[in-house]
Parts: C-alpha cells; structure tokens; sequence
C-alpha cells in the first residue's frame, strides 16, 4: 500500500513539502523499474497507466506509445539521478531543463478531488508519458535548485541498484530499504558468498 502525502509528510526529517516528497518517491519508483535486479518492468500500457494512476495524473489514458515514451525517459531520468549522486550538478541541470522543455512541462495551479490549490506542471492533454516525466524531473529540479541534490543515492548493498532519495536529516541513509538491503548480516552473507564464488 502507497503512504499517503500526509504520512509520507509525517516521516519527513528534511523539510521537504509532501509533494515534493510524493514526486521524488515517484522518481525513484520509476527509475528503478529500469533497475530492478528481476528484469525490466514497465513493458505493457497498463504498467504505465498503474503508475500514472499511482500518483493521480487524472484526465489521461496511456496509449501504445507511451510505452517506448516513459522508458526513454526513465532513462534519462536515471542519468540526471547519477549526475545529482555524483555531485556533477551542471550535467544535472542541463539534463533537467532538456526534460522539462521536451516534456512540455507547463505550471498551472489547480484544485481537484478536496484537495486545495497545488501546482500541475503538465497539462491533461498531454501524453502520460510526458506528464508522468515532467512532474518527476519537476520534483529533481527543485532538489538540485535547494542544493540537495546529493540526497539522490544509489542502494549501498552490493545486491541492489536501487536509487532512493535520503529525506532523513543528517542525510546519513546508505539503503533503499532499512529492513532488507540495511541488515548487515544479509550483506556481510552476500559478500561472503560472492568471495566464495569468486
Ligand atoms: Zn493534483
Ligand atoms: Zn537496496
């Protein structure tokens, strides 16, 4: 089950608002389906029509070409997300505005469903797969502009690839998930393994 904004909110130690908290959760989400040790996912309409309901981008179907669509940008947000981790903020920078000009990313604010005023930065009419970009490369944006960008990681267990952002307030998190790839026993058995293999 998804956190909603105002749990995800609660956890929050960095400052971060809920909503750039839910797009940057997004962002990981769907980068890492391109990272996923098990295969890549997001391959059918459906899968990106889940994620496009997932995080409420009402008013669009996915259609065929969004497919091919969302994985190229995925993968480009991957390369911004490697740039932000390795602190090469320019190549960030000049990746995102590409993103957010191709995407066709457009502010508005709107009120929909009981929820107040907030800011869309795509419009209904667009692809699914563009609004589903822009709003993610939206919330990289706003981490790279407050000078955070270094809270992009990438898993410090050697049997995971996943990327996650560390809202935690020392900015001390090694592991996309502190339960699996944070025990270090789990790890310590891996490295042992591997050593063994090798
Ligand atoms: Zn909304
Ligand atoms: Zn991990």
């Amino acid at each position: 089950m998804i956190p909603t904004l105002r749990e995800r909110s609660d956890r929050s130690q960095s400052g971060f608002g809920a909503d750039l908290l839910e797009a940057l959760a997004a962002c990981a989400e769907l980068i890492n389906t391109g990272r996923s040790a098990d295969g890549e996912g997001l391959r059918e309409v459906a899968d990106v029509q889940a994620f496009g309901d997932r995080y409420a981008f009402h008013g669009t179907a996915a259609g065929p070409k969004d497919v091919p669509r969302l994985r190229a940008h995925r993968a480009r947000l991957d390369a911004i997300a490697v740039s932000c981790e390795s602190g090469d903020g320019e190549a960030a920078i000049a990746m995102l505005n590409a993103l957010l000009a191709e995407t066709g990313a457009i502010p508005q604010i709107v009120a929909h469903d009981g929820r107040g005023p907030h800011i869309h930065v795509s419009r209904p009419a667009a692809p699914l797969a563009d609004r589903i970009a822009a709003h993610l490369a939206m919330g990289l944006a706003e981490l790279v502009v407050a000078g955070e960008s270094e809270r992009v990681r990438t898993c410090a267990s050697p049997s995971c690839r996943e990327v996650f952002v560390d809202a935690s307030r020392n900015r001390s998190r090694r592991y996309c998930d502190s339960k699996t790839c944070g025990n270090r026993l789990h790890v310590a058995a891996y490295r042992a393994r591997r050593a063994q293999a090798g």
